[in-house]
């Protein structure tokens, strides 16, 4: 085997064909397709095997926080790794797990003090409905099995998150081996299923989900949601007040309020979390992607008392919660969300974040007049541009027609990556992006979307 410095970029894409099977991926096309292999990271930008750089629009998958090779962060790393690499939580507790639950304790939401911690998006969301389920047994209500969740709803790729998520095209050949969920209308203005318009509706799909409950009082453990943003859904923003009617239903109905922040924790939204913009505290909540700043795989399901004390009993009363994960608490990454939540603190990131998405708004603006730009959707430094074949009739793009991936494609040879979610093109920068870079972003987007739509 040769030093992989010698390998050239052609054995390396050959390699790749013959041996890697890439995710969310038809590998029949990408076997066909010449591919970019990414060799190295620096800032907002991505270097590839013959050193072209492509902008980093999506945060390599909605992680990145303070840009790539960030010397603070490979130090943090660094130093872990001479200390120690991995110990398990299960029989011993372990220094840099215990300091980050301590430090995360001190912005999460009030009374969210409680980290259960694995290391994806999906166990963190599969870990909540399963405590979910089981406070509810434990608090003597076992028949409160059920989810309520929302239609366009992403929350994971294992079959409980599949379960828990409502997009169709991703969600729907697994349908045998998932549990039934009740599903509500998701706040989806631009495409209402009330036949309502944000301007002057009040938001009337509350009243579906108020009326599930109703009828469904008894048997519902927990309501699952995408607080502010369903992210892979399409970036659908809901409206002011949402989350907090939602809050207050859950309430009204003893419902467990789960909340994924997966996506849009960690500053995404221009809050640390997204759930704060409303004042709502829920019950459980979701982490993962932003939390190690992209560097490491990291997650954690965030609770407070209330859930936590109903598992507490003596060791024959078997209420123990029986789930983990090997990789649990891993150091080297909680050593790098540490250090992360220093650099939020060090680089006054929340506060420079203002202008920014202040100025993705204004950025966005320009591309409403675009002859196929449907809708235009923003919450902080997330935004989705949905582009649609009849502008007046919203008359969509059929899927086949791969539209936002022939958009990314442009994109790409100006020097941009980016990822849509089916027609709607994605803008998730790194938050450390600069002006001037998020000026580039929005420029090669604009010019793309022209060429390949008109
Ligand atoms: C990405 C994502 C997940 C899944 O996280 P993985 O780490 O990919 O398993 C869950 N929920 C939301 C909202 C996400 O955006």
């Amino acid at each position: 085997m040769p030093d992989s410095k010698v390998i050239t970029t052609e054995q390396l894409r050959q390699w790749d064909k013959r041996h890697v099977w890439h995710p969310f991926t038809q590998m029949q096309e990408w076997e066909r397709d010449e591919q970019i292999i990414i060799v190295m990271g620096e800032g907002c930008w991505l270097i590839d095997t013959d050193g072209n750089r492509y902008l980093d629009g999506v945060a390599s998958m909605w992680t990145n926080v303070h840009g790539h090779c960030r010397k603070e962060l490979n130090d943090a790393l660094k130093e872990q790794v001479d200390r120690l690499e991995h110990s398990t939580l299960l029989g011993l507790a372990s220094e840099q797990s215990i300091i980050l639950a301590a430090r995360l304790a001190e912005i999460t939401p009030v009374g969210l003090d409680r980290f259960f911690y694995s290391d994806n998006g999906s166990t963190a969301m599969e870990v909540a409905v399963k405590m979910a389920y089981q406070y509810q047994v434990h608090s003597g209500r076992p028949e409160r099995s059920r989810f309520i969740t929302f239609r366009h709803a992403y929350h994971g790729d294992t079959l409980g998150a599949v379960s828990v998520g409502g997009i169709d095209i991703y969600h729907s050949t697994f349908k045998p081996l998932m549990f039934d969920t009740l599903q509500v209308p998701a706040p989806y203005c631009y495409r209402c299923e009330l036949g309502c318009s944000r301007s002057s509706c009040n938001m009337e799909c509350i009243n579906s989900l108020e009326e599930l409950m109703v009828n469904n009082t008894g048997f519902v453990a927990g309501l699952v949601i995408e607080p502010l943003v369903q992210g892979a859904g399409g970036m659908i923003v809901q409206p002011a007040g949402f989350l907090k009617r939602v809050r207050e239903l859950c309430d009204r109905f003893d419902i467990l309020m789960i909340t994924d922040e997966v996506a849009t924790g960690f500053g995404r939204t221009g809050t640390m979390f997204a759930c704060q913009q409303e004042g709502v505290v829920p019950d459980i909540m979701a982490i993962s992607k932003g939390i190690a700043a992209g560097y490491l795989p990291l997650a954690a399901t965030v609770t407070g008392n209330k859930v936590y004390s109903a598992f507490l009993g003596s060791y024959s009363e078997l209420k123990t919660f029986f789930h983990g994960h090997t990789f649990t608490g891993n150091p080297l990454a909680c050593a790098v969300a540490l250090k992360s939540l220093q650099l939020f603190k060090q680089d006054n990131l929340l506060a420079k974040l203002q202008p920014k998405i202040a100025w993705l708004e204004r950025r966005l603006d320009g591309f409403k007049s675009l002859a196929h730009v449907g809708d235009v959707r923003q919450s902080g430094l997330a935004a989705g541009i949905e582009l649609v074949e009849n502008k007046e009739t919203g008359e969509p793009y059929p899927w086949e027609q791969k539209i936002g991936i022939r958009v990314c494609l442009e994109a790409r040879k100006r020097g941009v990556f980016s990822r849509p979610l089916g027609n709607t093109i994605v803008i998730f920068p790194p938050l450390v992006i600069s002006n001037n870079e998020l000026d580039i972003l929005m420029d090669v987007l604009y010019e793309s979307i022209r060429v390949v739509t008109e």
